[in-house]
């Protein structure tokens, strides 16, 4: 079933169709068969960095890794993204993709292949205004940046290093001087939900053309943060679908799908017409239905955050293991799901965080435990970590 776009459309970057005036014409989301090709596939191009960020699903590492994908592995790589379809959407990701010295080679590949490139650095004093003026010439599509806190204390606190703020709204206006289509990106735990209200003045002021935010999953060094509730989470995501509405500017949530059914409970509660999916957008993609992560290593992952592998891509089938491994051919089967997500009527277009699922119970078929809905007559066990 073609099953386009969503509010999970990407761990770290923007989804097809979400650009400023630069970006080229994206494909049809609706002729697309999230079976055949992801919407996003993101390449952690290494895990090397210069933060050291609390909530880093990476364990990012000030080095490289002698490991990682090497440049002709890489345009190999993008040969394959580019055999999904036109138009590919690429998120090159890390660590910090800056420390690759190669990385300006690689976008100015994947767009002469016909890809769409985007990329996630990190808030250094790598990111001058020379690279972002280089990276657009090099044909990149959107520049991701992170904004954990709407105040230089907030965001330096969380991410580590001081000046992190600082460089980054230099960043973003950078951007804008170079026509770069700017997200921004913000992470949702205890620490920084208290800030939301301040950040999405902070986003509309740097003019970005979608926020998104990230529901923390306990990986990587983010296992040492605490999330929010099941309840306020709820109260966040309604919160979301309200400044969606009026905002200058996209909102989407990743690893949280439930964003959308929250928005079609506030749709139906408002007697509004449903249109096509009842939240008068496509429909979402999750980890490994439309979307796919690739390690530093060439790994293929179903998502970032779902550190279950499919195989490696050195050997040329990143599209086969894609379309065919039993471990995404799964993910795309809500119906197969576990617990109150797989008799959920929202399975559908929602199906929870299967990242999520898989940390707290190393099943990624399990049920989301950061949703607090509990379908109407279910009476079976509630998932790991939830509390009513
Ligand atoms: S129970 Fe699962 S499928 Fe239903 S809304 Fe919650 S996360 Fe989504």
């Amino acid at each position: 079933m073609a099953k386009p776009d969503s509010n999970t459309r990407s761990e770290r970057a923007g989804p097809p169709g979400d650009g400023g005036s630069r970006t080229r014409k994206p494909p049809d989301p609706s002729a697309i068969d999230t079976s055949r090709r992801p919407f996003v596939l993101v390449w952690e191009v290494t895990q090397a960095c210069d933060l050291a960020c609390d909530h880093c699903r990476a364990d990012a590492q000030p080095a490289r890794d002698p490991a990682e994908l090497t440049t002709e592995e890489g345009k190999r790589l993008l040969d394959q993204a580019r055999a999904f379809g036109e138009g590919q959407l690429v998120v090159l990701s890390g660590g910090d993709p800056l420390a690759r010295p190669d990385l300006i080679e690689l976008v100015e590949y994947g767009t002469e292949q016909g890809l769409r490139m985007t990329l996630t650095p990190s808030g250094t004093s790598s990111l001058t205004p020379a690279v972002i003026e280089r990276l657009a010439d090099a044909g990149i599509e959107r520049l991701a940046l992170s904004l954990d806190g709407a105040s230089a204390a907030s965001h330096d606190d969380f991410r580590g290093e001081s000046g992190s703020f600082a460089q980054t709204i230099e960043a973003a206006e950078a951007a804008a001087r170079a026509g770069i289509p700017l997200q921004i990106n913000t992470t949702v735990c205890a620490a920084t939900a208290g800030d939301l209200p301040a950040l999405r003045d902070r986003v509309a002021d740097l003019g970005a053309v979608l926020w998104s935010v990230f529901f923390l999953v306990p990986v990587g060094r983010g296992r040492v943060l605490d999330p929010v509730s099941p309840e306020r989470a709820e109260e966040l995501l309604t919160w979301l679908s309200t400044v969606s509405e009026d905002a200058p500017f996209g909102v989407k949530t990743t690893e949280a799908p439930h964003y959308r059914r929250v928005a079609i409970q506030r749709r139906r509660d408002a007697s509004d017409a449903p249109s096509e999916d009842g939240i008068g957008r496509r429909l979402g993609i999750r980890a490994g239905d439309g979307f796919a992560f690739v390690s530093h290593t060439g790994e293929l992952y179903p998502s970032g955050f779902l550190p279950s592998s499919a195989g490696s891509v050195r050997d040329g089938g990143l599209v086969d293991r894609y379309r065919e491994s039993d471990l995404f051919e799964s993910l795309r089967d809500p119906d197969a799901f576990r617990g109150k997500c797989g008799v959920c009527e929202f399975r559908h277009i929602c199906g929870g965080s299967r990242s999520r699922a898989y940390a707290y119970t190393g099943d990624p078929l399990a049920s989301d435990p950061l949703c607090a809905y509990v379908p109407d007559g279910y009476e079976g066990s509630m998932p790991a970590g939830w509390a009513d």
